[in-house]
């Protein structure tokens, strides 16, 4: 037997070893199924199938060069090299590249980011006179992402009565209307945006027989990781690949789905032996990432949710440390204590930092704890904030390098026009666009023709003009022969970036043009990178699309040992030895957004399940007493995760009553009191807390973090209001809203609230916490 087979359990070598015919393994964390699928890469190819053949879909590019990286080792790198591999999206965007002229697309379409689309959005609702505080730009563009993942096009939506119906009856009638035209603003500016890349794949797929028969022949074999967290869209892609050949392999785990609010579907995985015939079913059941401590803790906290397949973890591992639970005064402690634990732990057991992951339910918790690791010089790095792609500069840069691929790309265009100032102002822009929605033409052509067209512009802005669009097909010109490298540094030296920002002279000015230096050297990297290949020659074109679909994870090289920042839903996948999931309480995790049916809290418990089995020695989860949400000081209460932990599983560095949940009122979030909703209360534990004796360090920090003033929650606002409909109120959670009517009388007193945000809600006054406004 090859010998890397003999580094595979038994159970994993089954499926590493099957033969034709579609196969799903299905096992819980760290069982080794992304193990599974890299080996049996390995060995299709020990076996003679063409790498060309092999489709493998993983949920981070990062993984994919990782999986890539192993693959090489094992079969040598040349044949490694010519798999496909890599995000659902940056497979299909190449694909489409391919074969853009057949929907009408040009080969070199832009990829819009969330930020291009939503500025788009909001341009078209403005355009059409509409009220922006009714049509949010932010939610009108996740209802068309919805739609889109579930491939209900424009025409699609104007057949359905109901979808319809839906949109009038949440008050956007115009809904349709805006759908279409950012559909055709897009296809007028030669641009996809994330969601057209599956679905255009689909389109193409359904729509040209021949081109699915070609791809069909060319992935004989598909994998996919992370198979439960496919949504719509991305499974009738795998399937109609798949059809031909039925050699497809998936991996997955039901109970670390987490992806339902961007439309997951958790059926895809539970359906799959339905929907191909002679499936294999196979199981790991062995972990070999975490402790016992970890694995059973886990195994106890999946065990509270209904909707689950039946899976056994356990593992050979030690016992290992029992999962530090503390509580503290407000989310500044909770930095220091998780910056301190860390220290301790690095010189304790001679780790590095890049040993260390604090997991997050949302991204605004890092900042605290950024402060705290900054304090105590521990570097660290945030993956998922703001990425690098992302801050202006660079952005200003790369917009110059799409207008010169796509002249047509009206999102670039907008940003750069006057960006360093050359004179051509909003009006000039406001006349420009009604031309060229009125000739059915991109901006830029409307520049280009400018001197035959009659739009009241003076003839000093008509130069100004023209003067741009000569810039950009002088860069053309040089894109045309030289590589990405080398048109990017023109564009920043040529355009007046540089310039502008070495005038600003402040620090964060030079800061920028450090980063666009840094934007610079990756390129050059990248261009070298890519001339290595035998399809690439390190083109812009090449360049854009791997960064219109890198995410703030590829990024990372792996090479700067810090301590990593994200939140839960980005580590999917990944393993740390010491994990701090911090902001262990009610309404922040679970979330207070995702508590209103069963099916949204058993997402948020499998997320829960995700965060701790990433850990693979040792557990700490934090919460805190106080903590500032929607700008106030909040009483925060511990997160019922903690309760939901088998006892002896948690060591518990605070009174043992006090990290219990008390059960929450109810009503509060459900409008009305549920009583087959409502917890009972325990009775006391019996046995004592377990002897972890804080350090004198920890002692010492707590006597002397004292609440100051400043730290005290503010007095919760009294519920005995007199309230009248009409009146305009404040909820904690679903912010401002006009109360319609008031029912019942005494205890019973019910408002019902139109909120902003929340919607409408019936809530009982006796503890809705309502401030007048
Ligand atoms: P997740 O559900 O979190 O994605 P997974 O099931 O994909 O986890 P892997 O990441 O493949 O699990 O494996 C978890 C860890 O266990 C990895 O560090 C992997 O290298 C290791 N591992 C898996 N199988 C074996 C084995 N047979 N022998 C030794 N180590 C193994
Ligand atoms: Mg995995």
């Amino acid at each position: 037997m090859e010998k890397y087979l003999a580094e595979l359990n038994e159970a994993q070598l089954a499926p590493v070893l099957h033969k034709e015919g579609p196969l799903i393994v299905i096992a819980g964390a760290g069982s080794g199924k992304t193990r599974v699928l890299t080996y049996r890469i390995a060995y299709l190819m020990s076996k003679g199938v063409d790498p060309f053949n092999i489709l493998s879909l993983t949920f981070t590019n990062k993984a994919a060069r990782e999986m890539k990286s192993r693959i090489a080792s094992i079969v040598g790198n040349s044949e490694a090299k010519n798999l496909w591999m890599g995000t659902f999206h940056s497979i299909f965007a190449k694909i489409l590249r391919f074969e853009a002229d057949k929907l009408g697309y040009p080969s070199n379409f832009t990829i819009y980011d969330t930020q291009d689309s939503q500025r788009l959005i909001s341009a078209i609702i403005k355009e059409m006179g509409l009220d922006k505080d009714v049509y949010k730009y932010k939610q009108v563009y996740s209802r068309i992402s919805s739609y889109k993942n579930s491939l209900i096009t424009v025409k699609a939506y104007f057949q359905n009565a109901e979808l319809q119906e839906a949109d009038a009856m949440a008050k956007r009638p115009r809904l349709g209307e805006i759908y279409q035209n950012y559909v055709d603003r897009c296809f007028k500016a030669g641009a996809m945006d994330f969601d057209d890349l599956l679905l255009k794949t689909n389109e193409l797929l359904t729509r040209f027989p021949e081109v699915l028969q070609k791809y069909q022949n060319r992935f004989r074999y598909i994998l996919v990781d992370e198979y439960q967290d496919t949504n719509h869209s991305q499974y009738l892609i795998v399937k109609a690949l798949s059809d031909k050949f039925q050699n497809i392999c998936v991996v997955g785990d039901d109970a670390q789905s987490i992806y339902a609010f961007r439309g997951a579907n958790i059926n895809n995985i539970l359906n799959f032996q339905r929907d191909y015939d002679g499936v294999e079913m196979y199981r790991l059941e062995q972990n070999y990432r975490s402790t016992k401590n970890i694995v059973n803790a886990a195994n106890s906290v999946i065990d509270k949710n209904q909707t689950k397949l039946d899976k056994v973890v356990w593992t050979q591992n030690e016992d290992g440390g029992k999962i530090i639970v503390n509580r503290l005064l407000t989310d500044g402690e909770e930095g220091r204590f998780v910056a301190s634990s860390i220290f301790e732990n690095k010189m304790e057991h001679q780790l590095q930092n890049g040993d260390f992951a604090i997991l997050y339910r949302t991204n605004a918790q890092s900042r605290a704890m950024e402060d705290a690791l900054r304090k105590k010089d521990i570097p660290y790095r945030i993956y998922g904030g703001l990425s690098f792609y992302q801050r202006k500069e660079i952005k200003d840069v790369l917009a110059y390098l799409r207008l010169i691929v796509n002249p047509k790309d009206e999102e670039a265009l907008k940003r750069v026009i006057n960006y360093p100032a050359r004179g051509i102002g909003a009006t000039t822009m406001d006349k420009l666009s009604l031309a060229a929605n009125h000739y059915k033409r991109s901006i830029f052509e409307v520049i280009e023709n400018i001197e035959k067209i009659d739009l009241k512009i003076n003839k000093g802005t008509k130069n100004k003009l023209t003067n741009f669009s000569n810039m950009i097909k002088h860069f053309q010109l040089i894109a045309e022969n030289k590589d990405a490298f080398t048109v990017a540094e023109t564009v920043a030296k040529k355009t007046g970036l540089l310039q502008e920002l070495k005038k600003d002279g402040t620090p964060e000015g030079i800061a920028r043009i450090e980063n666009i230096e840094e934007l610079l050297n990756g390129m050059s990297d990248f261009v070298e990178g890519q001339k290595e290949l035998a399809d690439a020659d390190g083109s812009l074109t090449e360049f854009l699309e791997d960064v219109a679909l890198a995410t703030d994870m590829d990024k990372d090289t792996g090479d700067e040992d810090r301590v990593a920042l994200m939140t839960i839903h980005l580590a999917k996948g990944l393993e740390f030895p010491y994990v701090y999931i911090v902001g262990m309480e009610e309404d922040l995790f679970p979330s207070g957004m995702s508590m209103n049916t069963r099916s949204e809290l058993e997402e948020e418990r499998r997320l829960f399940y995700v965060a701790l089995t990433r850990a693979e020695k040792q557990a700490y989860l934090t919460y805190t007493q106080s903590r500032y949400r929607w700008g106030k000081l909040i009483d925060a209460e511990p997160s019922r995760f903690i309760e939901e932990i088998d006892e002896k599983f948690l060591d518990l560095m605070v009174p043992q009553d006090d990290y219990k949940y008390k059960p929450l009122i109810d009503s509060d979030i459900f409008g009305e009191v549920d009583k087959s909703k409502l917890r009972q209360t325990k009775p006391k534990r019996g046995t004592p807390p377990p002897a972890h004796k804080p350090t004198e360090e920890q002692l010492r920090k707590l006597r002397r973090l004292r609440p100051t003033d400043a730290d005290k929650p503010s007095k919760s606002d009294s519920p005995a209001l007199q309230l009248e409909s009409g009146q305009e109120v404040e909820h904690m959670r679903f912010g401002k809203g006009k109360i319609l009517s008031i029912e019942g009388v005494g205890q019973d007193k019910k408002a019902e609230i139109d909120f902003e945000n929340g919607g409408l809600k019936k809530l009982l006054l006796r503890f809705a916490k309502l401030k007048v406004l």
